[in-house]
């Protein structure tokens, strides 16, 4: 264990220290954050109305439209003097958002991050490929600075080239494999058209981070690479990758809870939820300094454990997210979310891990129906019309089965669907199905 002095320590002494660093920092945001400033006051709350831990309900949260509406950096609580680098998320589609760090937060996060590797049971001696995006995307950067820190080789090899990837994996023995779930199963795939057994290699563990992943998926990335898969859990607005970690005994992600306050909520409500429940999980960052974020709702599904772990670790876990709010569908009242489908999905043998759920939205989250498009392996695809008509129908009763709706399955040629080196996009609209291909 890095840290035991914060990662054993005891809930009574967590709770005090995760107050002093709340009330600083309500103050500090109070004072120097007019949105903050302004959100409070609309509310009738000062910092000096924070006494104990349960007083964060009074506080207002934070959500991604803030974030929008004070695009770029109007949330920042320091001068730029003090920003040393600036990370972005993708934004595709709206306005990114924008990660600022001072030199302090550089150094939390990478002392995080090296924590959280060795949570993960990764040592100065591993040799860790990071193969996730380097550039505006912390993913890259944050291990990278993360893996220095613990002392263990970095390879900066970035997302793509995949080829390359494996070669390089064989020749420098690396040992432990940083990357997108959709990514590991695209290395997977790559190695077995190249006749590369990775058992055969030194590879011993895949890092898995920046998008969900289900438990099937964790199955086929094993399956794929020949190894455990390890969980990371993070977002840009917190800090990026390290928000989470998963220790060897996969019953949850560790959270650093003496930098990050958590809560899980009802999304509808905003009401706090008690342990083991699921609902939507919202940050408090108690350490940051540049960007600090109070009852930030990530639209992230998840549950909280806080029971001590097997592993020795005192610090909540999380349980695997499930689904976001935003990609919840209400089909015909009924709550259903993607990872649902996956999980069905993957159990059905001649399906490959690549589906495409396509909706037509009437408003917010409700939709009137929902067609899924699900990659077959070539043995069914090149079978009679029957055959593929028959699986199409077998996926539709499993779905039913779990989800209590129908759905429409469209069975489509391997290699289909576009692939994703960084988030895959499992849910769209169908007014937006013309541009995906
Ligand atoms: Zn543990």
């Amino acid at each position: 264990m890095r840290d035991p002095e914060h990662e054993q320590i005891s809930r009574e002494k967590l709770e005090q220290l995760q107050l002093e660093r709340l009330q600083l920092k309500v103050k500090e945001v109070y004072e120097r954050v007019p949105y903050y400033t302004q959100a409070f006051k609309s509310r009738g709350i000062k910092p000096a109305d924070i006494k104990k831990l349960s007083d964060l309900t009074k506080l207002p949260f934070t959500s991604k439209l803030d974030f929008k509406k004070n695009y770029p950096l109007g949330l920042m609580a320091v001068p730029m003097e003090r920003i040393v680098r600036i990370h972005s998320s993708s934004g595709t589609t709206d306005k990114p958002t924008i990660a600022p760090y001072t030199r302090g937060d550089i150094e939390t996060w990478s002392e995080i991050l090296a924590r959280g590797l060795a949570t993960a049971g990764i040592t100065s001696k591993d040799i860790f490929q990071n193969a996730f995006g380097y550039g505006l995307f912390t993913g890259g950067m944050g291990y990278h600075y993360g893996v220095e820190r613990l002392g263990a080789v970095v390879i900066p090899t970035s997302a793509g080239n995949t080829k390359r990837q494996i070669t390089l994996m064989q020749d420098l023995g690396t040992t432990v494999l940083g990357c997108t779930p959709s990514y590991a199963l695209i290395i997977g795939e790559v190695a077995r058209e190249m006749g590369v057994d990775l058992r055969k290699t030194k590879l011993r563990l895949a890092l898995c981070g920046a998008e969900p992943i289900s438990e099937q998926m964790r199955e086929d990335i094993k399956e794929g690479l020949g190894v455990d898969v390890i969980s990371d859990y993070g977002l840009t607005e917190a800090m990026g990758p390290g928000v989470s970690i998963e220790c060897p005994y996969h019953c949850g992600m560790h959270i650093p809870e003496d930098h990050f306050l958590v809560e899980v909520v009802d999304p509808n409500t905003g009401e706090q939820l008690p342990n083991g429940v699921q609902g939507e999980l919202v940050i408090t960052s108690l350490t940051k300094e540049a960007y600090p974020i109070i009852r930030f709702r990530t639209r992230d599904i998840t549950s909280l454990n806080s029971e001590p772990c097997k592993c020795g670790r005192t610090l909540a876990r999380m349980s695997r997210v499930t689904g976001r709010t935003d990609d919840m569908l209400k089909v015909k009242g009924v709550n259903v979310f993607p990872s649902q489908i996956e999980n069905v999905l993957l159990k059905i043998e001649g399906v490959e891990p690549h589906y495409l759920i396509v909706v037509d939205r009437t408003e917010a989250f409700s939709c009137s129906d929902i067609e899924i498009l699900v990659e077959v392996n070539d043995s069914i695809f090149s079978d009679k019309m029957q055959t593929i008509e028959k699986m199409e129908e077998k996926l539709r009763l499993a779905l039913e089965a779990v989800l209590g709706i129908q759905t429409r399955i469209r069975l489509v040629e391997p290699k289909t669907l576009t692939r994703s080196e960084g988030k895959s996009k499992r849910v769209v609209d169908r007014s937006e199905l013309s541009n995906l291909k």
